[in-house]
């Protein structure tokens, strides 16, 4: 068996034979042209023509996939009226007096290579959305067709490279997987991977290149694996994952749009967990109700120093956008404990858990937590908001939270830039000194999202980090239970509505039991969403009623 790692770019298990695209190797030939004039005509109405295909596969993927895919092509058409670009080719086919494929070709690697060679990550793989502008171009100039993937039912394609266009050729109803030897996680090609829904590997080296046609495979889009040749074990384990993934698009198939309610008419929302925008498709394709859990902190782990206001806006926005009226929860950063960060410059702590983590940063640094309100604020107008705040113990933390809100709608007043007054806000119950007084925090929230995972942490007094506890973990504990249980009839009696955002709400056994708590919202990992739904609509609370009696 051999083993190739690559980035992971659409989570999916995959089996069956690979299948080789390879370009013609043909190089564009250099020739001299007399009249330039002529040949520069003939570039224009190239262009003519890449511009309308570009519009023809806009149409395609808007129709076929989504907007975003439908984007790319947009991207496509700009690109291709970019000044520069044009004028270098115009240049050499004037002053070299080359023809336009060779200048065209010539062009885009000076173009492409330009990009790869940035810092940038994003920008590195725009160089693939020259090459693909620029072999549109050639193909055109030189009167050939668009070289086809052809590939049997069920195969894995794999090549050197693929362009969004040629991405755009797979059809996912028959193609298993894809996998690149180059190519980058932020490229066009990616994004088309994750909306068609097909498990695609990139970058998993050259390698690759020296296998042949008909190998056996197994792709794992989600850990970026593709093994060939698998032994026993890993086709087994592989295979069970397979079927599990089956099962979940069965789910998926009849579960999609339905309501989550109980045979006997008890309704829940049912949100989705995330801590990226790349989570967003997996949110969408789950039928998630909205966003219970966005964990804001993503933005400041893995660099070296905060994110500005502006970069906040930008993320909350997009969410929002993408979201259209569904709600979504945007928790405040929770920093600290287990996510630590440099450029905080925090001081070493005996007990990080219990130590200046979360609102306790938040509440001490105004300089971080401000542009954070307003951050959040400021893209209130675009969606439907709501901000929550995390490891909250006590009224008085609640009351300067608060302050803290008013003192940056005032500043956004002061600058006549606008946010919605309609945007909930809430807190995280996730101390037991929250849920014990949950009675008194209760008037002055919208709404409480029970985060079981600290909540169990704080009430067992485990370090929920600490592998060697394992053995006195009790997922399910009685006290857990009861805090929940209180917390829901405190909120309930002011009429403020309560969620739970911690693992527990993606936990089968509980199902049940949060329904006849009276739980009104479970936010769960985006993959837990349907089979929840399944079990939310075979239960009947009614007959367990009637059973006790
Ligand atoms: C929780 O504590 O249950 C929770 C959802 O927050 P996090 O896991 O991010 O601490
Ligand atoms: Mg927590």
């Amino acid at each position: 068996m051999i083993t190739l790692s690559g980035k992971g770019v659409f989570g999916g298990i995959a089996i069956g034979r690979l299948s080789f695209f390879h370009r013609s190797a043909e190089e564009i030939s250099k020739k001299s042209v007399t009249d330039t004039a002529a040949e520069l005509a003939r570039f224009e109405d190239a262009r003519t023509v890449a511009a309308s295909e570009l519009k023809m596969l806009y149409e395609t993927a808007l129709c076929k996939i989504d907007e975003e895919s439908a984007a790319i092509f947009e991207i496509h058409g700009m690109m291709l009226e970019d000044e520069d670009y044009n004028a270098e080719i115009k240049r050499a086919i004037t002053e070299e007096k080359v023809n336009a494929e060779y200048a065209v070709g010539r062009v885009s690697k000076i173009f492409s290579e330009g990009f790869e060679a940035m810092d940038d990550p994003y920008m590195q793989a725009r160089g693939a959305d020259i090459r693909d502008i620029s072999n549109r171009l050639v193909t055109i100039l030189s009167g050939k067709t668009a070289e086809e993937i052809s590939t049997a039912e069920g195969n894995i394609v794999c090549a050197d490279d693929l362009t969004p266009s040629e991405a755009m050729q797979l059809d996912r109803d028959r193609i298993a997987a894809f996998v690149t030897a180059k190519g980058s996680a932020s490229s066009h090609t990616a994004i088309l991977s994750k909306s068609m829904g097909i498990p695609a590997v990139l970058d998993v080296g050259e390698d690759l290149l020296t296998l042949t046609d008909g190998a056996e495979a197994i792709v794992d889009g989600f850990s970026g694996k593709v093994y060939i040749s698998p032994d026993e074990e890993t086709e087994r384990i592989m295979t069970e994952r397979l079927n599990e993934e089956r099962k979940h698009r069965a789910l998926l198939e009849e579960y999609k749009g339905l309501e989550n309610i109980t045979l006997d008419g008890r309704r829940i929302e049912l949100f989705a967990n995330i801590q990226s925008l790349c989570e967003l498709p997996a949110v969408l394709s789950n039928d998630a109700g909205g966003i219970g859990l966005f964990r804001s902190e993503f933005l400041y782990l893995d660099r070296s120093d905060f994110p500005c206001e502006e970069e906040q806006f930008e993320v909350y926005r997009t969410v929002l956008e993408k979201m259209k009226d569904k709600k979504v929860i945007i928790r405040t950063l929770d920093i600290g404990a287990d996510k630590q960060v440099g450029y905080f410059g925090l001081e070493k702590e005996e007990n990080p858990a219990l130590g200046l983590r979360a609102i306790r940063i938040c509440l001490t640094r105004p300089e971080i937590f401000l542009p954070q309100l307003r951050a959040l604020l400021r893209a209130s107008v675009y969606g439907r908001l709501a901000v929550m705040c995390p490891m909250i113990c006590s009224e008085d933390e609640l009351f300067r939270v608060k302050e803290m809100i008013d003192r940056a709608k005032s500043e956004l007043k002061e600058k006549d830039i606008p946010y919605s007054e309609d945007t909930e806000f809430g807190i995280m119950i996730e101390t037991p000194a929250a849920a014990l007084i949950s009675d008194r925090l209760a008037p002055y929230v919208d709404f409480f999202s029970i985060g079981t995972n600290d909540l169990t942490q704080y009430t067992l007094a485990l370090d929920r980090q600490n592998r060697r506890l394992d053995e006195f973990f009790i997922p399910h504990h009685e006290a857990v239970m009861r805090l929940i249980k209180f917390t829901v009839d405190n909120a309930h009696s002011h009429g403020k509505w309560v969620g739970i955002c911690g693992e527990l709400g993606a936990d089968i056994e509980l199902t049940e039991k949060f329904l006849e708590m009276g739980i009104d919202e479970l936010s769960v990992s985006p993959s837990y969403i349907l089979p929840l739904r399944d079990k939310i609509r075979k239960t009947d609370l009614s007959k367990k009623k009637g059973k006790r009696k």
